[in-house]
């Protein structure tokens, strides 16, 4: 599914990389974070390539609804549903995002600052 050469995150996808899953479905895919900054970091991913939230058009409803579906079942799984959790999209140089594929990182298990550093 559009997947692209060189992105980390299409070749977990494909397989070719090890990723500890935690829900897959159609359009989405959720796996623990490798540098976890909290007891629960996962990252939920289209596994449509699409670079960043700056790079969301208005066809990708459908696909981006079902991202923060996967990330509500991924809560409830891990007990956060009630006690609540953090979603983050990282876009650009400032905010440190280091991959360029869109991922919604769900943290959970500790109580967040806000605001982050
Ligand atoms: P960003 O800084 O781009 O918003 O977040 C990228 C996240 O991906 C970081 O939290 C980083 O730890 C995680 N990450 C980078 N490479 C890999 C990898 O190969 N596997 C996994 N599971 N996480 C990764
Ligand atoms: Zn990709």
């Amino acid at each position: 599914m559009s997947q692209v050469a060189g992105c980390v995150f299409c070749a977990i996808l494909r397989g070719e990389l090890p990723s500890t899953e935690v829900l897959s479905t159609t359009r989405t895919y959720a796996f623990r974070d490798i540098n976890p900054g909290a007891p629960t970091h996962v990252l939920v991913i289209p596994r449509q390539h699409i670079t960043d939230a700056a790079a969301i058009e208005d066809d990708h409803g459908e696909v981006l609804a079902e991202l923060f579906v996967t990330a509500q079942r991924v809560a409830e799984a891990e007990g956060l549903a009630e006690r609540g959790y953090r979603l983050v999209f990282n876009v650009g140089q400032d905010s440190g995002n280091s991959v360029p594929h869109l991922h919604l990182h769900l943290l959970g298990g500790r109580v967040m600052a806000w605001p982050p550093g």
